[in-house]
């Protein structure tokens, strides 16, 4: 008969990792379904300065050392994706995955976070992968003594490039308003790069080229220009991935699993933790601190 874990968890980011090694400390049976890399989004950050007690770090290595610490308390693990999920009249929740294996499990915590947002300009889905990028980690060495730009004005945006002005000859930051909403240090350190140049109220209209980007159309105040480069790295903010689990989950407008601070739902056993949720404050603290809170909820369910 197929082992029924005390606690699965979709999603192997921040706030799922975090979640398994409190649930494993815990004492409680842990697995944790990943349809791609253990980490989740922080890996794509080239640094990470906030994280407390963490003076620097690349995200690759934090998700690093916050997998080994949960499978050092004895967390299982499955590259998996989960494709649906039910809740069986005797209780126990089926997690079905891409594979056709179907997980058993008394509680459920789904950290599925938060994919990147799309521009929906025409042709961006083609040209994934052949000019346009949404990580500036993973893709940026492609484009080492080129010319690229940046869309957006968040964090990551910032961040982004930051990392690419090392490599690249040129780099342009595209902004649709005229400040940015990530942190000003960021802002300042871009302003002191004489490769990289702010181009704010401003967005993009149309991507050039034809099995590969050649260039951007951008338009300021109602000008638009032709801007030739090489890649686009578009980081526009991100957008949750819960639809699978809408039966058992009430989403709110933009997708997100409605849940407060306890990260409960409004079905018993199943919690929500990190990004995937709504709150005000995404960041890899406080998805750590969600997967720390619904893990001991989880907990407090098996106990009762
Ligand atoms: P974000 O902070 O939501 O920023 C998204 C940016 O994209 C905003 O500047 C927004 O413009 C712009 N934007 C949104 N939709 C757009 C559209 N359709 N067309 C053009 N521009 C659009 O997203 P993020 O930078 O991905 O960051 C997500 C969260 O992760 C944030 O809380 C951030 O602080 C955090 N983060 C943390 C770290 C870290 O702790 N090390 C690293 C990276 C990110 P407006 O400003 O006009 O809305």
């Amino acid at each position: 008969m197929a082992e029924i874990y005390d606690i699965l968890i979709v999603g192997g980011g921040p706030a799922g990792l975090t979640a398994a090694t409190y649930a494993r400390r815990a004492a409680k049976s842990v697995l944790i379904l990943e349809k791609g890399a253990f980490g989740g989004q922080i890996t794509w950050s080239p640094k990470v300065e906030n994280f407390p007690g963490l003076l620097s770090v690349s995200g690759t290595e934090l998700g690093d050392m916050l997998l080994a610490q949960a499978m050092e308390q004895g967390a299982e693990v499955e590259l998996e994706e989960a494709v649906s999920l039910q809740k069986r009249d005797d209780g126990v929740f089926c997690t079905s995955s891409e594979s056709g294996i179907s997980y058993l499990s008394r509680t459920v915590i789904l950290a599925t976070g938060a994919r990147p947002r799309r521009t929906n300009l025409p042709r961006e889905e083609e040209l994934i992968g052949n000019g346009i990028g949404f990580c500036a980690v993973c893709d940026g060495a492609f484009y080492k003594g080129r010319k690229v730009a940046v869309y957006g004005g968040g964090n990551s945006a910032l961040q982004d490039a930051l990392f690419l002005a090392d490599l690249c000859s040129e780099v342009i930051v595209i902004h649709r308003r005229d400040s940015f909403r990530g942190e000003t240090r960021l802002v300042e350190a871009l302003k002191m790069r004489s490769n990289v140049r702010l181009l704010t109220g401003t967005t993009v209209t149309a991507l050039e080229g034809d099995s590969e980007l050649t260039g951007i159309r951008v338009s300021t105040a109602g000008k638009e220009t032709l801007l030739p480069v090489d890649g686009l790295f578009i980081a526009i903010g991100h957008m949750p991935d819960n639809e699978a689990f809408r039966p058992l989950l009430q989403l709110d407008e933009a997708g997100y699993a409605a849940s407060g601070e306890d990260c409960l739902t409004e079905t018993a056993g199943l919690f929500v933790a990190g990004d995937c949720r709504t709150k005000t404050v995404r960041q890899v603290t406080t998805a750590a601190a969600d997967g720390a809170v619904a893990a001991l909820a989880a907990c407090h369910y098996l106990d009762a």
